[in-house]
C-alpha cells in the first residue's frame, strides 16, 4: 500500500473550472492549480470503465496526483431488505475494483443507516459485511484502504468511536474523518483546536501512528440543523473552523489526504492548502 510522505490537497472531483470534463484532464487540472490530490467520485454511478482505469492511474502517477474515491450514496449494510443489502455489498466491491485498478489509493462511503435498531446491532452487521468484502477484495488481489466515513447525520452509523471501533477489527479498514460532519452531527461541536486534538488523539491511541501517516480527511463549509447537516457550503460562509483543524494536523504531523467538499471544490481546497503552508512556516510544536 503506498505510503504517503506528506498531506496532500485536492477537490472531490474533476474540478469545476474545467470545461473538459473528463478524469484524466481533471487530473492534470489540478496539478496546475498546484493541487496533489482527487477524489474520484462514483457518488451516482462508477463512471470510470475497467478499459479506462489503467490511463487514469497513468496519468495520476505521471502528474503526481494521489487519487481516492467516494463510493455510491445507495449503500446502506443494515437495510431490512436483504437483497438491497447484497447490492450495497456488489457495490463497494465493484467501486473498489474501479478505484483500485485506476490507481485510487482509498475508498470511502457512508456504511449505513441505523434503521432504528441499536447501534451496537448494526455494528457487528457492518462489521461482518466488512470482514466479507475485504476477504473478497483480498482473494481477488485488489489493495486498497476500504473506509467508512464520519457521517454527518445521528440517523447515519459513523460516529468516530464506532469507526475506530471497526478499524480495529477489520484489516484494510480505516476511517474517513469528514470533519464537517462531526461538527454538523454535534451540532455545532469538534470545531476548536482543542477538540480537534482530541479527535487525533483518540485516533493515535485506538490505531496508532498508522492512521496518523494514512490519513483521508474530508473538510467542506457546512450548514446544520437539529437533525445533523444541511447542505455543504464554502468554507468562507461557514462557522467551521478550519484554520485551528489545519493547525491540529500540523503539530500531529499527518499525513495522507485532505479532499475538499465545498461548492467551490478546487477553491476551497486551495484555501486549505495555502493556509497550510503559511502554517507550517511558523512551527510550534
Ligand atoms: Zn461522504
Amino acid at each position: 500500500m503506498f505510503k504517503p510522505r506528506t498531506l496532500h490537497f485536492g477537490p472531490a472531483g474533476i474540478p469545476l473550472s474545467l470545461k473538459k470534463r473528463s478524469t484524466v484532464e481533471g487530473i492534470k487540472k489540478v496539478r496546475e492549480l498546484g493541487l496533489n490530490a482527487m477524489e474520484l467520485e462514483f457518488v451516482r454511478s462508477i463512471n470510470i470503465s475497467e478499459n479506462k482505469a489503467p490511463e487514469v492511474k497513468k496519468v495520476s502517477k505521471e502528474y503526481g496526483v494521489l487519487l481516492t474515491c467516494h463510493g455510491q450514496y445507495y449503500i446502506n449494510l443494515n437495510s431490512k431488505d436483504e437483497a438491497k443489502v447484497q447490492a450495497s455489498v456488489e457495490r463497494i466491491l465493484k467501486a473498489a475494483k474501479i478505484a483500485y485498478l485506476s490507481g485510487a489509493w482509498s475508498l470511502t462511503f457512508h456504511a449505513a443507516y441505523y434503521m432504528n435498531d441499536e447501534p451496537q446491532v448494526v455494528y457487528e452487521r457492518i462489521k461482518n459485511h466488512l470482514k466479507h468484502i475485504v476477504k473478497e477484495l483480498e482473494d481477488q488481489g485488489i489493495e486498497i484502504w476500504i473506509r467508512p466515513e464520519t457521517t454527518g447525520k445521528p440517523t447515519q452509523f459513523g460516529t468516530l468511536q464506532e469507526l475506530i471501533k471497526l478499524s480495529q477489527e477489520v484489516e484494510y479498514v480505516l476511517p474517513t474523518i469528514d470533519f464537517a460532519h462531526l461538527h454538523a452531527r454535534e451540532g455545532g461541536g469538534y470545531n476548536s483546536y482543542e477538540e480537534f486534538v482530541d479527535v487525533l488523539a483518540k485516533l493515535e491511541e485506538g490505531l496508532g501512528r498508522l492512521v496518523l501517516n494514512n490519513m483521508h480527511i474530508h473538510v467542506s463549509g457546512i450548514e446544520y440543523g437539529p437533525k445533523g447537516e444541511t447542505r455543504h457550503v464554502n468554507l468562507k460562509e461557514s462557522d467551521f473552523n478550519y484554520k485551528d483543524l489545519l493547525k491540529a494536523l500540523r503539530d500531529f504531523k499527518v499525513k495522507g489526504v485532505i479532499i475538499c467538499e465545498s461548492p467551490n471544490l478546487e477553491e476551497d481546497a486551495m484555501l486549505l492548502k495555502h493556509t497550510y503552508l503559511r502554517l507550517r512556516s511558523t512551527k510550534r510544536r
